[in-house]
């Protein structure tokens, strides 16, 4: 299988935060894989941008060494790096005073495609929104992207909506949830609706339940303090998960066009029920030998933030009446996965007397850490002895189906950034879908607050407390093995 690459246009992308984290880590190298691709023109222009004063040639150092730290040696040359740092340029600006914004008017072209990526903290985003249009360097078609937290609940998102309203169209606001740029997640939307084989069986009469898991090895350390105001149910549910859950549960749009999806997404999350308190669990992870637990790593000995969450959820409407989504994330748990299962009910009948039944086919969808998709089947054991019946998975991991391309696809961010330039904004969430998502999120959180509710402890190494595990047991069901 060929992998095929489609050039973009030649655009302006600025980077507000330009020197910060996730830039080093995953746009600018992101940008380079893409240059190295061929997806990326050469009349490009990278834009850095921050409060610290440096001139290119410093700015182009600091792409270099990110490059070489995160992009694979197989991937780079001195002169592809060279090539890309040439279109590397940088400006100081303050996005909360007047520095630096006549300077970068003057830089960014006026023929081409302006993208301004704000990897910034999101109490900074009004003040760039404001300036890039109070400058005039924001054209009509000018795009915006937005990182996450949008929002800390539904009033920030609103405000925050309001704030990037003043300044752009939503057409022009590109918030990034970046599962949504995984190849799995995309494959997903590919199964369900380019294949007659499933859409069939994809409702409540053949799906008996579904689970979401996504499962982190790692705890909170280095960022404690940050993710004490959060918590997982803000953090992970109200975005990735929900996201996740959106495209398991949504009709099929009547084309693969931003509205259209965007339109069928949001259906789902005005279908959810509130979340009944007894059918969430929360829990903190406890500290082992001379690791920290949650509420060292946090520094708040009474905290009450949650590092793991499970619940059951039910979509309201005809497709799903009757079959629950349960969902669960966590920090500090057995292995780093993410997967969506979905499983289905027994056949409602076994010719093969008990060793038939309790034969449900599952379909396990991972993001990560391969990527790929399992469908787990029911076939005769091979050989003499008779009709004896075992679960064999059918496999569809991309690893195999692309064969030595499967390293050249390209990771979430850069995919997105790519989306942004072209114009599409399928894979990017609206503003009505994050604040429907924030209504759903609100009440739980708020329910926790007002009963003052305790997240259980639970030991690092598993797979949380053991009342989510009973979450699933009291229905006669069972969490997948968290795995890696
Ligand atoms: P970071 O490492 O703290 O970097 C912040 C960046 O903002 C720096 O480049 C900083 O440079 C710049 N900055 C700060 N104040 C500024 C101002 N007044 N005007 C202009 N620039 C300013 O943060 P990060 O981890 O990269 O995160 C950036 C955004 O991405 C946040 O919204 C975060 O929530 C989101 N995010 C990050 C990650 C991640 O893995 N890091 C993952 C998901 C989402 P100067 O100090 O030079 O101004």
């Amino acid at each position: 299988m060929v992998s095929r690459v489609i050039p973009v246009d030649p655009f302006d992308l600025v980077i507000f935060g330009g020197t910060g984290d996730l830039a080093r880590r995953k746009i600018l190298p992101g940008l380079y894989r893409r240059f190295w691709d061929g997806q990326m023109p050469r009349d490009a222009h990278v834009i850095g941008a921050a409060r610290t004063a440096q001139d290119d040639a410093g700015y182009r150092q600091f792409v270099r060494e990110a490059i070489e730290t995160f992009v694979a040696p197989d991937k780079r040359d001195a002169e592809t790096i060279e090539a890309f740092l040439a279109m590397v340029r940088y400006v100081a600006v303050d996005a909360t005073g007047t520095e630096g914004w006549d300077t970068l008017a003057a830089m960014v072209r006026p023929d081409t495609i302006h993208a301004f990526y704000f990897s910034v903290s999101p109490s900074l985003f009004g003040g760039i929104a404001e300036r890039l249009h109070g400058h005039g360097i924001a054209t009509p078609d000018a795009r915006i992207v937005v990182e996450k937290p949008f929002g800390h609940d539904l009033a920030s998102a609103r405000e925050l909506n309001a704030t990037l309203a003043h300044s752009f169209d939503e057409h022009q606001i590109y918030r990034i949830d970046h599962y949504l740029g995984k190849e799995t997640v995309q494959n997903l939307m590919a199964v369900r609706f380019a294949n007659v084989l499933f859409e069939p069986l994809w409702n409540a009469q053949y799906v008996d339940h579904v689970q979401i898991t996504v499962a982190e090895t790692v705890g909170v350390e280095g960022r404690g303090a940050y993710y004490d105001k959060s918590g997982a149910m803000r953090d992970m549910v109200q975005n990735h998960l929900m996201q996740l859950l959106c495209l398991i549960a949504m009709e099929p749009p009547s084309r693969f066009e931003p509205d259209a999806v965007r339109d069928e997404k949001l259906k789902v999350i005005r279908a959810l029920d509130p979340v009944a308190p007894g059918d969430i669990v929360r829990g903190q992870y406890r500290g082992r030998d001379d690791e920290p637990g949650y509420l060292e790593a946090a520094e708040n000995p009474d905290s009450t933030t949650e590092s793991f969450v499970a619940m059951k959820v039910h979509v309201s409407n005809w497709r799903w009446a009757g079959t629950p989504f349960y969902m669960r994330t966590g920090k500090r748990l057995r292995a780093r996965v993410s997967e969506i299962a979905v499983v289905f009910k027994d056949p409602p009948h076994s010719i093969f007397g008990e060793d038939g039944k309790r034969r449900g086919n599952v379909l396990a969808i991972r993001l990560q850490p391969d990527e790929g998709m399992t469908m787990r089947v029911t076939i005769k054991e091979p050989g003499p002895g008779g009709m004896r019946l075992v679960e064999v998975p059918l496999d569809m991991s991309f690893a195999e189906a692309l064969g030595e391309h499967a390293a050249d696809m390209p990771d979430a961010y850069e995919r997105l950034i790519m989306d942004v330039i072209r114009g599409n904004q399928t894979l990017f969430m609206r503003g009505d879908e994050v604040e429907a998502a924030w209504a759903w999120t609100d009440p739980v959180i708020a329910g926790w607050e007002s009963r003052g509710d305790r997240p259980l402890p639970y030991d690092p190494g598993g797979a949380g407390p053991e009342d989510a595990l009973m979450l699933l047991h009291r229905d006669g069901r069972r969490w997948r093995e968290i795995e890696g």
